[in-house]
This record gives structure tokens, sequence and C-alpha cells, in this order.
């Protein structure tokens, strides 16, 4: 092998090296809520170093809390169960413990009503509970502008304000710690619909919007959600 070549060669596996260091493996847990699963999916297709696998309701908490923390990066929540056992929350103080980034999406926010830690780690609650002034509303197929709180955030970086087509959540609860990154001012939406916040060693990000495919073939919602996932990954 000529002297070049061999440069050539030891430049190619060193670019590899670095490319493999940076890809992100991440974990997509559903279930509990319809969605369109093929066009979801579609979205981490276009996220370019980012693998993924699909832990489903019912196995899913139990699977978090049995997996080998090396093999993933961070976990993106697009699910909405209804209750939790004690053993399976065992695997959410793990994750927390471990410093394990966490992205929530949209009904998220509503999973398991009755344990009130859950919206110490989400950052938020969509109260379900009927006719009290805490009760959260929702309306399909709203249009509104998303604002970007701090363009300079890694998270929203390059982002500029957006209109999206999207189900919106009224009169959620946004808990006072976390750092806003997308506001709206339409009038049926809670004010703050994106925010980040660190509970013990974890890094998480909850953005609103991504009821169906209107928000998921946004490019400027893929963006945050990439980013999202890139900024909890810490690497
Ligand atoms: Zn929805």
């Amino acid at each position: 092998m000529k002297p070049n070549k061999l440069l050539i060669l030891i430049f190619l596996i060193l670019v590899s090296f670095s490319v493999s260091a940076q890809k992100l493996n991440i974990l997509v847990v559903t279930g509990g809520h319809d969605f369109d699963r093929k066009l979801f999916f579609e979205m981490f297709d276009t996220f370019q170093g980012i693998s993924y696998t699909e832990f489903q309701h019912p196995e899913a908490n139990l699977r978090l809390g049995s997996i080998d923390p090396k093999t993933f990066d961070a976990v993106v929540f697009y699910d909405m169960p209804k209750t939790i056992s004690e053993t399976e929350k065992k695997s959410y103080y793990k994750l927390l413990k471990l410093g394990k980034g966490l992205v929530f999406l949209h009904h998220s926010q509503c999973s398991y009503q009755d344990w009130d830690e859950y919206k110490t780690i989400v950052g938020g609650k969509y109260h379900e509970e009927k006719n009290t002034p805490q009760t959260s509303t929702y309306q399909h197929d709203v249009t509104f502008t998303v604002k970007i709180s701090d363009s300079k955030h890694p998270v929203t970086k390059g982002i500029q304000d957006f209109e999206i087509l999207d189900e919106v959540y009224g009169n959620t609860e946004v808990l006072p710690g976390v750092t806003p990154l997308l506001t709206t001012d339409h009038p049926q939406s809670s004010k703050i619909i994106g925010w980040t916040h660190q509970k013990e060693n974890s890094r998480i990000v909850y953005i609103q919007p991504g009821h169906d495919k209107n928000g998921w073939l946004n490019p400027n919602y893929q963006n945050l959600v990439r980013q999202a996932i890139s900024y909890v990954s810490k690497k």
C-alpha cells in the first residue's frame, strides 16, 4: 500500500470512530394513547446520528429498570398510561440517579394522574380531574404560533418562531422551577408549552405539541425534538 493510501485509510478509520462516538442511542416509550405509529417513527428516521429502540407498555417501565444503562443515552416518552406500580416507579428513580436524559412529548404529561411525584419529573401536569379550578382542557386542530423564549439555548438554537397546526392544552400546571423554552399567546393554550429543568442528575425537556402528523412532519418541530434529545444526552 502506498503511504498516501495508508494515510487516507487511517483518516477514514478515525472519522468513523468519531462518528460512532457521537451517535446517540435512545429509547422511545409508547403505549396508553393511540397514534399513527408509521408517521411518528418516520420523524425519528430523519434524525441522523440517532438510533432508537421502542419500549411499549405494559412492559416498558420494567424494561427501563432492567436494561443495561450503558446501551442508551436518553429516553423519549410518548406514552400515557394511567397507573404505575411501586416496582415500576423504581425504574424512573434509577434513570434520574444515573442522569439519563429524559424528553417528554405531548400527552406524556397526562400520565399517572395519581402519582404526585411524576409532575416533578416532567416539570408540569395536565390535570384530568373534572370540574375543579385546576382542570386542564384540550382543543384539537388549532393553528397557533410557537414562540422561542431563548434562541441561544441548545434545544431552540437556530429555530425561529413558527406556526403549527396541533392540539393545544389549556390550564395545565407548569412547575415554577422550570426554564421556559417555548410559549404561545393562543387563548385556548397554556402560555408555557415547552421547558427544560434538572431533576436529580437528569436533564429533562418537555415539548407540548406533537399530537399527530401535523406536528411530527413540521420541520421546526422535528428540529426541536432532535435538539432536545442531543441536549439531554449531554454528549
Ligand atoms: Zn393529543
